[in-house]
């Protein structure tokens, strides 16, 4: 039987894991199988015993499980431990590994693909959902002059200023405290494009040459996407990039192999 895979989810049929992991099988030469398992909201737990019961090695997890990943967990990496979320767990020696790639994919998809250096740069990062809370810990490490985190609801960026304040230069800012100011690199985690929408943020947020980075991704540009380039940003990316890259770090966490990225994503993209 080949080694089984999964990505665990509710809903879970949209999900471009399966494709993009048999993509990095085919292409490494990996026998494997990778499936997309709907969880019921009430019963996450039952269906990654189950899998791990017919023979499954490692899962992804997404929506709305990668909190209760993280309680399912029986050790942590130090990147999953902070996020507080889960999105791989490997089955090892009677042992749920839970790990955290969303953070490293967004980081390598910025730097290596689209070739920006975070080093001693301004970040922005809008939202202070799970999607924000496993990307700071790899943002700061990359060393930036400032990592400045800002939400609709602005007690949880102060809460996540709190939490990792030990771990580099980050600040909690509410939305109207940008009049005068900009970044170099502004990403956007807030669920807002999913509704057509974006944060309420000044134009003047984009310094020259600055970066604009929705992790959402969709065929058509997003709505912050859209602002940014009226507001005379050039470099724009939406998150299609972040998704194949914190895939391939999940496939190097279970199979000690590194999958090219790039002609993944340009797949995805022209599909
Ligand atoms: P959560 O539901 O955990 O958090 C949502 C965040 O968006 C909160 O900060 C919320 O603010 C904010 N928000 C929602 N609507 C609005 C709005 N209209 N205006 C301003 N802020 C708003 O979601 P996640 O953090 O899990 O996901 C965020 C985004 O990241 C999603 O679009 C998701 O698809 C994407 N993502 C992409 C990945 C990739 O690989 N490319 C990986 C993971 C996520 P408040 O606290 O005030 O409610």
């Amino acid at each position: 039987m080949l080694d089984q895979y999964a990505v665990i989810g509710n809903p879970i049929s949209h999900s471009q894991s399966p494709h993009i992991h048999a993509l990095f099988a085919q292409q490494t030469g990996q026998s494997l199988q990778y499936s997309a398992l709907l969880a019921p909201l009430d019963s996450f737990p039952i269906t990654v015993f189950d899998f791990i019961n017919k023979g499954g090695r490692g899962a992804n997890v997404t929506l709305p499980f990668k909190l209760q990943a993280h309680q399912l967990a029986t050790r942590l990496t130090e990147r999953a431990s902070c996020a507080q979320a889960v999105n791989t767990l490997t089955f090892e020696n009677n042992e749920i590994i839970g790990d955290n790639t969303d953070g490293i994919g967004l980081v390598h998809d910025i730097t290596r693909n689209l070739t920006v250096n975070l080093a001693s740069k301004r970040i922005l990062l809008i939202g202070a959902g799970g999607a924000s809370r496993g990307v700071i810990l790899p943002l700061l490490q990359q060393k930036p002059l400032s990592l400045t985190i800002t939400n609709r609801t602005f007690d949880k960026a102060e809460a996540l200023q709190q939490q990792f304040q030990s771990y580099g230069n980050i600040h909690a800012r509410s939305l109207d405290h940008f009049i005068d100011q900009s970044f170099d690199v502004v990403i956007n985690a807030t669920s807002a494009s999913l509704q057509n929408t974006f944060p309420d943020i000044p134009v003047n947020i984009f310094a020259v040459d600055a970066l604009a980075y929705d992790m959402m991704y969709s065929k058509e540009p997003t709505a912050f996407l859209k602002f940014a380039q009226q507001s005379g940003v050039n470099h724009l990316s939406d998150g299609i990039g972040m998704l194949v890259e914190q895939a391939a770090e999940s496939f190097y966490i279970w199979r000690n192999v590194r999958p090219e990225t790039k002609p993944v994503i340009a797949l995805l993209k022209s599909q």
